[in-house]
């Protein structure tokens, strides 16, 4: 006799990040900033405290109350997880039965639809428009048949960069007695979330990270944000010590809100820089369309998407790419200067030609 994976188990695949070293690493969104001395030195501080023998506060309460305070909300109404990615699963255990169905767009962020076919659930895909902008009409209209439990979508989206603006989302949330999953994981870089108003929904979770325009993404944190029902719900359902004590010990960045503003203030700009380089070096390409961006990294069509990566890898350059897109995070002035002259090469060399 042998063991045998049920099907689900033998279909999973670990998740493939980009390995090997590169000179430049502009493929998974996250920050180029650390934090500065003073900073890391708090930081320092604050981890010779940790009771390495004991575990954590099973609420992270001073880190929520730090995350609460950075963004003006109540909080009461802010869980914490060992990442947002952690939060998704942990979202569709406890509010989907097995055979519920989900809704999300595409395209999107993979992970909604992966925690939910984990989760038994079977998902449908709206699919953006060509333009990526989201047909919102037709979004309510699928609610509307009552046949999803839950709709999960990212605001502003990865990869696509777009955003969908907030009296939209309002109207999409009020449409359904759906569950509504708003992924704001790119929200800091723009004006349009609804986190001050979550506890306003009977039917909202919020989640948001600490891994982009905070700069976390090693410490693994994330935060739930609703009213205090569901709120219940996902403190409860939660395993009780999710997030260790060094990530707790974060909080003191949180805390940093000069150190947080001006990090924003600078990928903001880095991302701009980006976009309008990019825009420039691609200008004569017919095959090319870059979209405007509300996030931290452009989105650009090429049907030379495969050689372009290639070429950029080649030259030491890491992006991500999904078919005929590409994905390149905003970098450093440096690594922003090296992708656009490599960009620029790769149209303009024979190397490059067709
Ligand atoms: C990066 C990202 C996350 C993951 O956040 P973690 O807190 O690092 O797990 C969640 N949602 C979207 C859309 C992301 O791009």
């Amino acid at each position: 006799m042998a063991y045998k994976l049920n099907p689900k188990a033998e279909a999973l695949t670990p998740y493939d990040p980009v390995t090997g070293s590169y000179q430049v690493r502009l493929d998974a969104n996250e920050s180029f900033i650390l934090p500065d001395d003073a900073l890391a030195e708090k930081l320092q501080a604050k981890l010779t405290e940790v009771l390495f023998n004991r575990y954590p506060d099973p609420l992270a309460q001073k880190l929520c109350e730090c995350f609460a305070e950075y963004y003006g909300i109540n909080p009461s109404a802010v869980t914490a997880g060992n990442g947002s990615d952690e939060l998704i699963g942990l979202i569709m255990n406890a509010f989907l039965m097995k055979g519920d169905k989900v809704l999300t767009l595409a395209p999107d962020f993979s992970m909604y639809r992966f925690y939910a076919q984990l989760n038994e659930c079977g998902c449908d895909v709206l699919e953006k428009r060509d333009d990526l902008t989201v047909d919102v009409e037709r979004l309510k209209q699928m609610l509307s048949s009552g046949a999803y439990k839950m709709l999960i979508f990212s605001n502003p989206c990865n990869p696509t960069s777009l955003g969908i603006n907030a009296d939209d989302v309002r109207g999409i949330i009020r449409s359904t007695d759906a569950l509504v999953v708003l992924d704001e994981a790119y929200m800091d870089f723009w004006d349009q979330s609804l986190l001050k108003e979550a506890e306003a929904y009977d039917n909202l979770i919020i989640l948001r990270t600490c891994s982009k325009a905070l700069g976390l993404a090693a410490m693994r944190i994330g935060f739930a944000v609703a009213n205090p029902l569901l709120t219940k719900a996902l403190k409860s359902a939660k395993s009780p010590y999710n997030v260790n004590s060094v990530n707790q010990a974060a909080a003191v960045i949180l805390q940093d809100k000069d150190f947080l503003r001006s990090s924003l203030q600078c990928i903001k700009e880095s991302k701009q820089n980006l976009l309008e380089g990019l825009k420039k070096v691609t200008a004569n390409e017919r095959d090319v369309t870059i979209f405007d961006s509300v996030t931290n990294f452009v989105f650009m069509h090429c049907d030379r998407a495969q050689e372009l990566f290639d070429f950029l890898k080649t030259n030491g350059i890491i992006i991500r790419k999904m078919g005929d897109k590409l994905r390149i995070t905003a970098g450093t002035q440096r690594e922003n200067r090296l992708l656009l002259e490599a960009v620029s090469r790769f149209f303009n060399s024979e190397e490059g030609k067709a």
